[in-house]
């Protein structure tokens, strides 16, 4: 089972993944959020965990 995405953390908008090639990012749908993509990681599941590793810092 692989891990879902939570709301962003800054603005509490839903989160959604991006698949660029081989490469997944997650963002956040509000395109006024001050910290929205994470960097590319290799599998979809690192996207999600770094995404929601956020939470709360
Ligand atoms: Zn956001």
């Amino acid at each position: 089972m692989s891990e879902k995405l939570k709301p962003c953390p800054f603005c509490g908008s839903e989160a959604f993944l991006i698949n660029e090639g081989k490469f997944w990012a997650a963002d956040c749908e509000n395109i006024d959020c001050i910290i929205r993509r994470t960097r590319y990681y290799i599998t979809e599941q690192e996207a999600v965990e770094a995404w929601n590793r956020r939470v709360g810092e």
